[in-house]
């Protein structure tokens, strides 16, 4: 029977009813819908939370589909974004929860208006430039996330509570998180589920307002090797840390940490934005771009030259295969775009 969907929550002691219904008043927001985002969005909307705000920047591909577990062979063939093709899966799984789907780029502008609204955020991003800036917008705004990061089978985990714990820019000044660039090591999928596992128990504690359970130590596993180890670090907190001091100045959101032109992590990929907010005119920009080679969904046209493979999101934004080369990149996108 449909009222019996949380009966096993309202079983387990330290949920209850009343946990319960504290689970569903909340908002929680998820930045980046790829493996640690799928994986943590599947298992909080079927909890039976309030609201999900879920944004990620790309498109579903066949490589996904090895570990991003909302995505289905359909999705990598029509290119479709993920935050659209994670909300439909997740929506056939739980119809009550409110499900807010964002194809955008996580920076300063949009999690400044973001994150103000939400009870919890949990890190699903790939590299740490988003996460220094999800670190200050959360510490700015006093809302709890939580950090989770992820490579071969590897994994690590930590809950930033402002004004109680650590933050991520402390962290990073003492303790080795081994993640700071990109990586192309490679991942298996349990390291995924391990990652998240953390998370989203860390994340239920502080829906149902248990603070006492919450885990205040920096998880760290490899899988492969058995080796796990939870490592105290709160006197890693440092008073005069520009993102959770004394005095903050947050400087991930400051205007020189914003990036228009950006090489993607792991990929062979650079995006480009717009310098304003722009909506791509589909119709003139089919115009513009020679004939043949080009696909299109309702949120993106697609566009195959001989080595490369430009993507127009309706935001404006360009993803450009093929190419680490930032100029490069540039020079291809004037060439269509004027
Ligand atoms: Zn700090």
């Amino acid at each position: 029977m449909a009222q019996d969907r949380y009966s096993r929550q309202h079983l387990f002691t330290p949920i209850g009813e009343k946990g319960q219904n504290k689970i569903k008043s909340k908002h929680v927001l998820i930045v980046g819908a790829g493996a640690l985002g799928t994986s943590s969005a599947e298992q909080l909307v079927r909890s039976g939370i309030g609201k999900l705000t879920i944004v990620d920047r790309d498109y579903v591909e066949w490589s996904n589909l090895q570990r991003q577990q909302l995505f289905d062979e359909e999705d990598a063939r029509s290119r479709t974004p993920k935050a659209v093709a994670a909300k439909k899966k997740l929506q056939l799984y739980n119809s009550e929860v409110t499900i807010e789907a964002h194809i955008m780029d996580a920076q300063r502008e949009e999690m400044e208006s973001l994150i103000p609204t939400v009870d919890v955020v949990l890190d699903a991003t790939d590299n740490f430039d988003t996460r220094m800036l999800l670190n200050d917008c959360c510490q700015k705004y006093a809302t709890p996330w939580i950090y989770g990061g992820c490579v071969g089978s590897h994994g690590m985990s930590f809950t930033i509570v402002p004004g109680e714990t650590p933050c991520l820019h402390c962290l990073l000044e003492s303790v080795p998180l081994g993640g700071a660039t990109c990586d192309t090591a490679g991942i298996i999928s349990p390291a995924v589920h391990m990652v998240t596992a953390h998370q989203v128990a860390e994340a239920l504690k502080l829906l149902v307002g248990d603070y006492d359970a919450l885990f205040h130590k920096l998880i760290t596993f490899d899988l492969w090797n058995h080796q796990y180890s939870a490592v105290k670090v709160g006197r890693a907190k440092n008073k005069d840390c520009p993102s959770c001091g004394e005095n903050p100045s947050y400087p991930f959101l400051s205007l020189e940490h914003q990036t228009k032109t950006a090489v993607l992590c792991g990929r062979d990929t650079v995006q480009i934005r717009p310098g304003q907010k722009v909506e791509r005119n589909f119709e003139e920009l089919k115009a513009a771009i020679p004939a043949g080679n080009v696909e299109e969904n309702p949120f993106l046209i697609s566009f195959q030259t001989n080595d490369y493979r430009m993507v127009f999101f309706k935001d404006g934004r360009v993803l450009i295969h093929g190419t680490k080369d930032v100029t490069e990149a540039r020079r291809l996108y004037h060439k269509v775009v004027g």
